[in-house]
């Protein structure tokens, strides 16, 4: 069985100290994954004003967030503009690059994203990607090869935007099998690498699901025959459950299960079914995710 993994940096805390300890994880275990990049301002600690929203409030309860991300994180950019990730992490970004993991785009500012990319006009999401591309290409000395969009918040014309970069893929959307995006008409000439298995935050504390079956939990989900992609994120594996991720990793390793970059699912293939997005709300998570029709 085959397992892309892909880990998810949203801030600037998970980029400092999560990157580096995923890192030294994979390297212990001879594993190379895809990081994607959140580049911009860590304006992350926005979220702390949507606790007055009741969804949000329970998730919190649920997954205890506050502890989860540290209170840093809840506060990040609240009181006083967020540090722009690329410039005060460009070191440990780098050095992901250097270990050999694919490196991708997941957003210039996530939180304003997920947030307004229904509301965005074409050249404002242009604008976004440029931003971050731009300087991701400038920390690493090359251009991303592949993007994953924040919090899965995908809408079509955000799809005809990202076509006008030269990424290989993209990862913005939950589902089942690579396909070949459409919009209307127009064929996106990026295939989309769906997540298939859920988040920390999605399943912790769901149908008896602790600290102690998690990883029993998560590896029942997997497709023998199918197409497996795992969202794993440096704050939450890579800092406050780095020995369950450890523990993963080994019981992936007894079970013959091959964790793999996403680019290399692609197994040099360009074409792929076609496909459309739709986006609905999830059990889960809050709001709209894009999902594969
Ligand atoms: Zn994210």
């Amino acid at each position: 069985v085959k397992l892309g993994l892909r880990v998810d940096v949203d801030t600037y805390r998970g980029t400092k100290l999560g990157v580096p300890a995923l890192c030294d994880i994979l390297y212990q275990h001879d594993l190379r994954a895809t990081f994607f990049f959140s580049v911009g301002p860590d304006n992350m600690g926005r979220h702390l004003w949507r606790l007055l929203r009741p969804a949000f409030l329970i998730k919190m309860l649920r997954t205890k967030a506050a502890s989860l991300y540290g209170f840093d994180i809840l506060l990040r950019g609240t009181f006083w503009p967020g540090p722009v990730i690329g410039e005060k992490c460009a070191n440990e970004i780098r050095d992901a690059a250097e270990e050999g993991h694919e490196i991708g785009l997941h957003a210039w500012d996530h939180h304003a994203w997920q947030r307004n990319v229904e509301r965005w006009d074409a050249a404002t999401l242009f604008e976004q990607i440029r931003r971050g591309f731009e300087r991701l290409t400038s920390i690493t000395g090359e251009a991303p090869t592949c993007s994953a969009v924040a919090g899965w918040r995908c809408t079509e014309q955000a799809l005809v935007e990202k076509a006008k970069f030269p990424f290989t893929y993209n990862s913005d959307c939950r589902g089942r099998s690579i396909f070949t995006p459409t919009v209307g008409d127009q064929r996106i000439a990026q295939p989309q690498i769906p997540v298939t298995l859920p988040t920390y935050d999605e399943l912790i504390g769901t149908q008896g699901i602790d600290q102690h079956n998690y990883n029993d939990a998560l590896l029942a989900l997997l497709e023998p025959s199918g197409l497996n992609v795992l969202t794993i994120h440096a704050e939450v594996e890579g800092i406050v459950c780095q020995e369950l991720f450890r523990d993963f990793l080994k019981k992936c390793a007894t079970r013959n299960i091959e964790i793999v970059n996403l680019g290399s699912m692609l197994e040099g293939r360009t074409e792929f079914p076609d496909g459309t997005l739709k986006l609905e709300p999830m059990q889960g998570r809050e709001g709209w995710v894009a999902q594969q029709r």
